[in-house]
């Protein structure tokens, strides 16, 4: 029996990470390494689940645990991030977009890193490089992972190769990007149904800022007014899950992807508020300071967390 390589992406999965399993793992496919198999580090949220449905593909296999398993990290890289006991598996590869962060082997690997919107963009450009095919459904699924991760090319994050790989995979899939793209948004901003624990954990984060403990987590909505009766109980949840998780700090991103602007909620002890308001040249109004022009937690966000949290 030939042992599974599982190609998975980060805990609290969005669009990007479990695409990028399922396209990745394709492509090792049609490269001849049948052993790789897609998995998601947890459920697939609404987004996720609208675009896995329109390209008629089913939910990768859950992993929850790394330990003694051969595995392909997608999306992420570092162990805060990554499934159970990442470091008592056998990484095989990394693919990614983010910064370098703390994940160890113990003999060379590929490692692909690239500073564009999303992983979707890179694996559509692995397809080239190697010469195969992209299936329609692949296509599809990887043009929504870089509108999603890029919040329909708004993001700072967003790059020329991003919207080139858009527009070559928009036409074999045969959808209109920014149509779908508004579409996908709907799905995503549909937060009628969600507790406040679920729109806290749905794509959380975990950070060391120089030994400060954080949490950082995203919602991206059409209408932050929609969010306002639930804002009250969120904070609860930051509380609880900083106390549970022993966290200096969590920041949940509020961000209106039409005005382009994130209200950041905070919850944490007296010196990490000192940081985070330092970081975002504010003071703290009722548990939040709001920042216009921005939405991405990789480029606004855990940067100026980073330089004020430096000893
Ligand atoms: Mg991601
Ligand atoms: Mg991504
Ligand atoms: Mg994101």
């Amino acid at each position: 029996m030939t042992e599974n390589i599982y190609v998975v992406g980060h805990k609290s999965p969005d669009t990007d990470s479990v695409t990028s399993a399922i396209a990745y793992a394709n492509l090792k496919a049609q490269l001849g390494v049948k052993e790789a198999v897609a998995a998601a580090a947890g459920n697939v949220n609404n987004e996720t689940k609208f675009i896995l449905d329109h390209f008629g593909l089913a939910a990768p296999m859950v992993l929850t645990d790394a330990a003694g398993k051969k595995v392909i990290l997608v999306d992420h890289n570092e162990v805060g991030q990554a499934v159970d006991n990442v470091m008592q598996g056998d990484i095989v590869e990394v693919v990614d977009h983010h910064k370098i962060g703390d994940i160890q082997t113990g003999k060379p690997i590929f490692f692909h890193n690239e500073p564009v919107g999303a992983t979707g963009t890179i694996i559509a450009s692995l397809y080239e490089q190697n010469g195969v095919a992209i299936p329609k459904a692949m296509a599809g699924i990887m043009m929504s992972a870089i509108l999603s991760d890029t919040v329909l090319f708004k993001s700072p994050t967003c790059t020329e190769k991003d919207k080139a790989a858009v527009s070559k995979l928009s036409q074999i899939c045969g959808e209109d990007p920014m149509k779908f793209g508004m579409e996908m948004l709907k799905a995503k901003s549909d937060i009628k149904s969600k507790s406040a624990l679920d729109i806290l954990m749905g794509d959380f984060k975990k950070f060391d800022f120089s030994g400060t403990k954080a949490g950082v987590g995203q919602i991206e909505v059409m209408d932050l007014a929609d969010l306002t009766p639930k804002r009250a109980a969120i904070l609860d949840e930051m509380k609880k899950k900083a106390d549970a998780e022993k966290l200096d700090m969590i920041v949940l991103m509020l961000t209106d992807v039409m005005k382009e602007a994130s209200d950041l909620l905070f919850v944490g002890n007296a010196a990490s508020a000192a940081g985070f308001e330092k970081a975002f040249g504010g003071k703290l109004a009722n548990n939040s300071i709001y920042k216009e022009k921005c939405l991405s937690r990789k480029k606004q966000v855990i940067p100026p967390l980073e330089s004020a949290f430096k000893k």
